[in-house]
């Protein structure tokens, strides 16, 4: 048997969305009804009701494990999305490049999204190290302003504040320790040390003088928050004894599924945005089951962004465009022995433009499913499913289920 976990990133919507309908229920979505025809419905609370999930938390649900236990902060999946090695110890940050005035006040904390020269920061910031012995400094550049810093070396910490005041016209803040151990104080002193460091290289970077002479915002600083370090989590492999993979586009869905165990795969010319090629993931997903995967794990994130954005008609189009790649699953899959399951991550209501508890529609369909009587994928009308109300840590558990990958509980 084969599993396919299908995420559409902020999928779920309100009533409130487009002329009393959710974006889901505006959306012609023929494809997605067919396989819900075939399957058995209801609704997702992500982690459980009630709780409003940032992604990464509601992937870690979505997986099997409890975000509540095992989170840890956002940075160690952003530094193993973008492809770096995480060990037990290391402490991990996202990182903007952002603009300062001689003063180190914020003028941009995106550097105005920099589209160009991120190899050049990255090599520059290559010579970014610590005056404490024994402390590895490795960074990553990713797209735009956003990258990764990993610190290596024994008695470090996550326990301290971010350097980014998260809002501009203020002076770069330090990294204060949150706990009163050495290892918080020591951390917190390196990175302070580090975000000056930065500016030194980066202010004088011939990249950036071009920019200032061109009229635009000089990326001379970097700003670390959310540190970080590996959950300790038992690998889906470890748990259910499967190879899986992970088809995705976004740094933090990447480093969630690595987390979990699961092989990255790069499908062809994905970008994460509204206008990336979806349907070259389904082709990978298809090509990585019939090639020994037992579990692919696909997630498009289009429909949230355009949620957050407030654009209805844009989330539409994109669930439009998830409605082609259901097609091509429903065309191409081996139905015989492939279970699905299609849902969101968390509902992002477009009036709202931002997360919220509201469960989220889902369907589980292949051959070992009893489909419901549900003919329509929505919010509304898959109340009447036969899966009823689940909580995101219960469905790998489900999937795997029908396809019997699971362990017998009890002796
Ligand atoms: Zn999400
Ligand atoms: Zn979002």
């Amino acid at each position: 048997m084969k599993a396919l976990m299908i995420i559409a990133d902020g999928l779920g919507g309100r009533p409130t969305d487009y002329k009393g309908k959710t974006c889901l229920e505006a959306a012609n979505t023929p494809n997605i009804d067919e396989l819900t025809r075939q399957g058995d419905t209801g609704l997702l609370d992500p982690i459980k009701p009630g709780v409003r999930p940032e992604s990464d938390t509601a992937h870690l649900s979505l997986f099997g494990y409890d975000p509540e236990e095992v989170y840890t902060g956002r940075g160690v999946f952003e530094a193993l999305g973008m492809g770096m090695d995480v060990e037990e110890g290391d402490v991990c940050f996202r990182t903007n490049f952002a603009t300062v005035d001689e003063n180190l006040i914020i003028r941009d904390r995106r550097a105005s999204r920099i589209q160009e020269g991120q190899k050049e920061l990255e090599e520059a910031l290559g010579g970014l190290k610590t005056s404490q012995s024994g402390v590895e400094v490795l960074f990553r550049a990713s797209t735009e302003h956003r990258g990764a810093l990993v610190l290596r070396g024994s008695g470090l910490s996550d326990r301290i504040t971010d350097p980014d005041p998260h809002k501009t016209g203020v002076k770069v803040p330090k990294a204060k320790p949150e706990t009163a151990e050495k290892s918080a104080k020591k951390t917190a002193k390196i990175v302070n040390e580090l975000v000056k460091k930065s500016h030194e290289i980066l202010r004088d970077l011939p990249l950036n003088k071009k920019r200032e002479k061109e009229g635009k915002l000089p990326a001379n600083i970097l700003l670390p928050r959310g540190a970080s370090m590996r959950p300790s989590l038992p690998s889906i492999k470890e748990l259910y004894g499967i190879e899986g993979v992970a088809i995705a586009a976004g740094a933090l869905y990447i480093g969630v599924a690595r987390a979990a165990g699961l092989k990255f795969k790069r499908a062809e010319g994905v970008t994460g945005g509204f206008d990336s090629p979806i349907i070259n993931k389904a082709k990978l997903a298809v090509k990585e089951l019939n090639e020994g995967a037992d579990f692919a794990f696909v997630h498009m994130k289009g429909a949230d962004s355009c949620a957050h954005d407030h654009d209805a008609e844009g989330k539409i189009a994109f669930i439009e465009k998830v409605d082609e790649v259901i097609g091509y699953f429903l065309n191409n899959l081996n139905w015989d022995e492939t279970h699905v399951v299609f849902t969101g991550d968390h509902t992002t209501p477009i009036v709202c433009g931002d997360h919220v508890s509201d469960p989220v529609p889902i369907v589980f369909a292949g051959p070992n499913v009893v489909p419901d009587d549900v003919g329509e994928f929505n919010e509304r009308s898959v109340q009447k499913g036969g899966v009823g109300r689940i909580s995101g840590q219960a469905v790998l558990p489900l999937l795997f289920g029908y396809c019997d990958f699971s362990k017998k509980f009890g002796t």
